[in-house]
């Protein structure tokens, strides 16, 4: 959940980043976490990026979010802010499932009756609808993840920043998540910007897989997956992307030394 600064110029869902660069500190401290990225993501499109820790991939998609600026560079939106959905729900945990998704409708100030019909109907897409009045901590990680997921899709944005989501989530549950994501991304027609440093997470649910190098974080290579969906995580079609990504990124780590 956030709003952004950047300057609308791109069609809707569309996100574009020119020659984008982010300089941390000053002077002998200055970190550079990104230098020169340049990026076009289609309307509708979902990207996947993916690099080594530290490369700038938070980086990258906070500053898309509108929550940092550019050092350099500038970065086109459509009309709409992006949601941004992290590795820790965040949730309010003081209150229920129905009222932390009925944030993002309060602050659109939609009428009372028409955001309970939001929530019960965004509850059900995330296959919630009966865990409305329970709290966060009753939840298990993976429920959590799919109330923020409805939270953010209460913004009505076209477009999805979704930085590392189900990293923490045991591998069944992530599976069954990447299930529910791609039928929202489809049915709602989202542009979706995806972090993770799981490879075969990329393959599974990516159009196309952009690979950062380590720091400073300058794309350093991209595929197209063009494996019909849906697909399946342990597939070999899948399993032979994720291969070659992991080669690169292999290359890449290699060739800093660490
Ligand atoms: P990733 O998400 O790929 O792990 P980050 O975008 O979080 O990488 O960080 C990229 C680099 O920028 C790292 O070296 C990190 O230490 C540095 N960095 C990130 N945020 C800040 C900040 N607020 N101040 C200073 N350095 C930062
Ligand atoms: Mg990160």
């Amino acid at each position: 959940m956030t709003s952004t600064t950047t300057t609308p110029r791109s069609a809707a869902g569309s996100v574009a980043l020119r020659g984008v660069t982010k300089v941390y500190g000053q002077g002998g401290s200055a970190v550079l976490a990104l230098d020169g990225v340049s990026l076009d993501v289609e309307p509708g499109e979902f990207v996947c990026l993916v690099g080594a820790s530290g490369c700038g991939k938070s980086t990258l998609l906070n500053l898309v979010a509108g929550l940092d600026l550019p050092s350099g560079g500038r970065i086109e939106l459509g009309d709409a802010n992006p949601g941004l959905m992290f590795q820790e729900s965040a949730l309010f945990p003081w209150l229920t499932v129905e009222a932390n998704v009925e944030v993002p409708l309060k602050l659109r100030r939609l009428p009372r009756a028409e955001r309970k019909a939001r929530v019960a109907e965004l509850l059900r897409t995330v296959h919630l609808a009966d865990f409305g009045r329970t709290r966060p901590h009753q939840l298990s990680g993976g429920m959590r993840q799919r109330v923020a997921l409805a939270r953010t899709l209460a913004l009505d944005t076209p477009v999805l920043l979704m930085d590392e989501p189900f990293g923490a989530l045991d591998a069944m549950t992530r599976d069954i998540l990447h299930d529910e994501l791609e039928r929202i991304w489809s049915e709602r027609r989202l542009t979706v910007l995806f972090v993770t440093h799981n490879v075969r997470e990329a393959a599974r649910l990516a159009d196309r897989i952009i690979l950062l190098s380590s720091r400073p974080g300058r794309i350093i290579w991209s595929t197209r997956v063009d494996v019909p969906r849906p697909r399946r995580i342990d597939s070999p079609e899948i399993a032979s992307i994720a291969a070659e990504v992991t080669d690169r990124l292999r290359t890449e780590v290699g060739r800093h030394g660490q």
